[in-house]
């Protein structure tokens, strides 16, 4: 096992693998920015090592200086997070080159997945359902044309080397394609350096249903359900619940075995998530994560498990601590992203917190890296916790949720807890009867 890891990132992630470390008897070692001096990640860690000034394209993307901190403090791994260089291959391959273990997937894998006609493609030839649409990159407009005209209008227009929702237009009918294709491609080029654009049927009112996957270098491959995150705002996940108010015990064991025999297939190692989306009973692969994501406490609260310790194991070259058999589906999980951001105009609000109090009791749980007197910084994602509850079924966790919100006080800025209070109100969400254009519409009817 290693002494010491090197965590490449900051805020509340940087805390969570922190604390997973620290369970483990390994020493950490934070990297930060001039403006997190005073953070929370570099105050826990056991040593720190400032990277560079507040823009993260000189500090927490600076790749040659956290070579660097690793080799001034002999750190023998990297965890990257979330975001940053998480599902930057360049940056896995860097690592590794130095003789630094990078806790993560192969650099192969992490580009295979990063671009979305290959990773399409090759989870596709594993036995995922995918949405249908051009097999590949668009070459011939013409082509492309009768192409729409089969799969049936509207249309998706989506870039290759998309994320964050850009690259990606709707076009409703023929007449507007050729456009569509345009803009998507023009988009793409200007954002990503790389204009391929393909084409997917576009789904109406589907649901984002994941599967958290994890896999070790001994051949060992399992999934830990789903997670339900059609809770969206501009592309952006609002709120996750495990399991899914829309999937029975049958539908999660069919999707999670085909999810994890595919990725077994494909000899991935480490944590992953299969992002689908779900209409009218059939699921349709959009992407794969090959990172932790933000939403995997849900995935902890029902399944008892620590994902950030099975990836460290796997990175050593142990064995996943638990088959198949041993994972148990307990109670109902529900995330909140509390963001330093205005509940209506969702406007960031960086600035001080004058005071600070984190809710307790059981079943509840934050991730946060905040305390009274803290200054969020203006240079990052606005997310500055996440509140986690957990009950023995979906309405003692929304019991439970409106409870613990009521419980967190954060002064000095503006939060997105007033809109969550608001959420617990409404009856489609408490009915968990949502996809993921339901939020946008009602956000919009509030105005
Ligand atoms: P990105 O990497 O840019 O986030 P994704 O492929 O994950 O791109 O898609 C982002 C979001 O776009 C999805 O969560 C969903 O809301 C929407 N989307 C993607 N593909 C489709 C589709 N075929 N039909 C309808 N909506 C889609």
């Amino acid at each position: 096992m290693f002494d010491k890891v090197l965590i490449a990132n900051r805020g509340e992630i940087a805390l969570r693998v922190h604390r997973a470390c620290k369970e483990m008897g390994i020493q950490t070692v934070a990297i930060h920015s001039e403006a997190d001096a005073d953070a929370m990640h570099v105050r826990l860690a056991d040593e720190s090592v400032c990277v560079g000034p507040p823009p993260a394209g000189k500090s927490y993307l600076n790749i040659p200086q956290i070579i660097a901190a690793c080799e001034i403090t002999g750190a023998q791994a990297v965890h990257p997070g979330y975001g940053f260089l998480s599902e930057n291959a360049r940056f896995a391959e860097i690592v590794e080159a130095h003789g630094i273990t990078f806790i993560g997937p192969t650099p192969d894998h992490i580009r295979m997945m990063g671009d979305k006609i290959t990773a399409k493609q090759a989870v596709k030839d594993a036995g995922i359902p995918v949405v249908p649409g051009s097999e590949g990159a668009i070459s011939d407009i013409d082509e492309a044309e009768k192409i729409a005209a089969g799969i049936g209008y509207p249309v998706l227009i989506k870039a290759a080397a998309g994320g964050g929702g850009r690259g990606m237009k709707v076009a409703e009918n023929a007449k507007l394609f050729r456009s569509a294709v345009q803009t998507a491609s023009s988009e793409a080029s200007a954002a990503f350096g790389d204009g391929s654009v393909y084409l997917e049927k576009y789904l109406g009112k589907p649901r984002h249903i994941e599967i958290q996957i994890m896999a070790d270098t001994h051949g060992n491959c399992v999934h830990l359900g789903e997670r339900d995150c059609s809770l969206q705002r501009r592309h952006q996940k609002v709120l996750e619940e495990a399991t899914s108010p829309a999937l029975d015990a049958k539908a999660r064991a069919e999707i999670g075995a085909i999810t994890r025999d595919a990725v077994a297939a494909i000899g991935y190692r480490g944590v992953g998530t299969v992002e689908y989306l779900y209409e009218n009973g059939e699921f349709y692969f959009i992407e794969m994560n090959t990172r932790l994501q933000v939403e995997h406490p849900v995935t902890e609260a029902i399944t008892g498990l620590d994902l950030v310790r099975e990836q460290i194991l796997v990175a050593a070259g142990e064995k996943l601590s638990m088959t198949q058999d041993d994972i148990v589906f307990n109670g109902h999980s529900i995330e909140c992203r509390i963001n330093a951001e205005d509940p209506a105009t969702f406007a960031p609000s960086p600035g001080k917190v004058t005071e600070f109090h984190a809710p307790g009791g059981l079943g509840v749980r934050l991730d946060s890296a905040l305390y009274a007197g803290y200054s969020i910084p203006p240079y990052y994602d606005s997310l500055i916790g996440k509140l986690i509850v957990h009950g023995r079924d979906r309405p003692e966790a929304l019991l439970r949720l409106k409870r613990a919100l009521n419980e967190l006080v954060v002064g000095g800025v503006k939060t997105t807890k007033p809109l969550f209070l608001d959420l617990l109100e409404e009856p489609a969400f408490v009915s968990g009867d949502y996809h993921i254009r339901w939020l946008e519409s009602w956000l919009a009817e509030r105005k």
